[in-house]
């Protein structure tokens, strides 16, 4: 009998404890997403999509990366370990190994294979991310009895939140338009997904076309259809609606439509119903990242029809994510988070078109200019190992061997890229402290710059000024336009609040940390918002 009632208590006491945790966490990460666009398209959204997060949740309306560059995966991390890239080592999507001198993809892992599909999608693992993340922390904590899911077209948008202790983490695969993933998580695809696969959505949405949702008319928030400012999907002849998508290759143009993002929205529900997440008597965290908001705005530009039906129709699907968990998990059992890896310039022809600033910077012609300098001073000698994210790498063997200076080559290269265009100022990487640029930009490049991985000098482009993008649109600069992001909380522990104090990135991970009681990621500087 007292058996009995002592498993009863403790019966009673979990159920108890388990009430004060989230049964789910849900990290939603919309890539490339604005601030502005919560605003822009406000009264064209739905009221159980963005609008119920806006209202129900806390706002956090000025929240910004405080690091450069912005772009997917330094932003997933950062998101994700409450950190920035000085700490967590993911300075950028690609960048040059300053050891090696060698080119490094963020999630390359030539040691894993590819489960899922025949291609090489799938060598990839968090192995270059040198901290834990919230992911990680919330499962150790749990003694690994809880399940981690990380979901999204891109590999970085994936692995990176999923961390080093996913269950499983599962990026799209253009080659036959499968959901795959690595070695490092699992010897083969589970066989829901493996049936989910042999489905062949990706066709079928392609089959459709895509079309506005709502009659084109009714998009004046946006520019014109027809538009010299916008790329193309495919081998299609105009920028325009209906896009047919029938051209070839288009498993892999299938991202650049807003159909990635519901495919992703599928695949989630399905994750969430086989893998009973929200189920497991802990608390079980589903990381999702919608990409096609990037490629759309990659093609197409903030200012497009095609961004604005994009979101439209994210709305839409993030309605039925909302739906889903109300009805499987229950109202305010799981907490919810939303926020953007970066955000987006504006296309800097469409803006001189409206006689804003901005223009185009010349990379090649830049770049060939200091070679040809240097070349002048030292003789044929390769000084530069490689120029990526407006940051220089030297060749710092060479500068050894024949005893060349830092301080001499970077002398002569601040002269010659101060004279191109567009350039507000020449930064030493290890000096940002001592630059003449305002402390924000100086604190948001300190924080972006990992001496392992970083280059030796940097040229700051004055805002609006863009490499490439002659049609479209990019990111990954200091200033507003791509640091400020949406961050919205709903569900689980939240009251209806706006936060305008200006927020960080790195809050994130430390806000989730203190309301699941739970430690911090390895690397975290961020502070608990309020
Ligand atoms: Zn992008």
């Amino acid at each position: 009998m007292k058996k009995v009632l002592f498993i009863f208590l403790g019966l009673l006491s979990l159920t108890s404890l388990a009430q004060k945790k989230p049964a789910l966490v849900v990290g939603i990460v919309v890539d490339q997403m604005r601030y502005e666009y919560l605003y822009k398209y406000y009264d064209r959204y739905s009221d159980k999509g963005f609008k119920r997060l806006m209202k129900e949740g806390i706002n956090c309306t000025d929240n910004h990366y405080n690091y450069a560059p912005t772009v997917t995966a330094a932003g997933h991390a950062s998101v994700y370990t409450g950190s920035v890239p000085a700490i967590h080592g993911i300075v950028e999507n690609d960048w040059i190994d300053v050891a090696s001198g060698k080119k490094v993809y963020c999630v390359d892992d030539s040691t894993v294979q590819t489960v899922g599909s025949k291609s090489k999608a799938g060598m990839m693992s968090p192995r270059n991310l040198f901290t834990s993340t919230i992911t990680d922390q919330l499962k150790m904590a749990q003694n690994y009895k809880s399940k981690t899911i990380a979901i999204s077209l891109k590999d970085r948008g994936s692995i990176i939140p999923g961390g080093h202790t996913a269950d499983a983490s599962y990026w799209y695969d253009s080659a036959d338009g499968y959901w795959i993933s690595s070695t490092f998580y699992m010897k083969e695809l589970p066989t829901w997904v493996q049936k989910f696969n042999l489905e062949g959505r990706p066709q079928k949405y392609l089959n459709q076309g895509w079309n506005t949702l709502y009659p084109i008319a009714t998009y004046t928030r946006s520019e014109e259809d027809d538009s010299p400012f916008e790329g193309k999907i495919g081998d299609e002849k105009t920028p325009t609606f209906p896009h047919d998508l029938k051209g070839k290759n288009m498993l892999e143009g299938f991202r650049k439509t807003p159909y990635g993002n519901s495919l992703l929205k599928e695949f989630a529900l399905k994750a969430l119903d086989e893998e009973k997440l929200g189920k497991n008597g802990t608390t079980d965290f589903l990381a999702l990242s919608f990409s096609s908001t990037d490629y759309v705005g990659h093609a197409f530009g903030p200012q497009s029809i095609e961004i604005e039906d994009t979101y439209l129709r994210l709305d839409k699907d993030i309605s039925e994510i909302l739906d889903y968990l109300d009805a499987k998990i229950g109202k305010n059992q799981y907490l919810v988070f939303l926020t953007a890896d970066h955000a987006v310039a504006d296309n800097q022809h469409y803006l001189k078109s409206k006689r804003m600033p901005g223009g185009t910077f010349e990379t090649e012609k830049a770049v060939s200019e200091a070679k040809e300098a240097l070349r002048k001073e030292f003789g044929d000698v390769n000084l530069i190992v490689g120029v990526e994210n407006n940051q220089i790498y030297l060749n710092h063997a060479n500068m050894d061997r024949l005893r060349i200076s830092k301080e001499v080559v970077g002398k002569i290269l601040e002269k010659t890229f101060k004279s191109q265009p567009g350039v507000a100022e020449f930064i030493n990487m290890r000096e940002v402290g001592l630059s003449p640029i305002p402390a924000i930009y100086r604190e948001i490049l300190t924080n972006g710059y990992n001496q392992a991985r970083s280059g030796d000098f940097m040229y700051l482009l004055r805002p609006q000024w863009v490499s490439g993008y002659k049609t479209g649109a990019s990111h990954s600069t200091v200033y507003a336009y791509d640091t400020h992001v949406p961050l919205l909380f709903f569900g689980w522990n939240v009251k209806p609040r706006e936060i305008s104090v200006r927020t960080n990135i790195s809050d994130i991970s430390s806000t989730l940390a203190n309301w699941l009681k739970i430690s911090e990621p390895t690397g975290s500087i961020g502070k608990v918002i309020q």
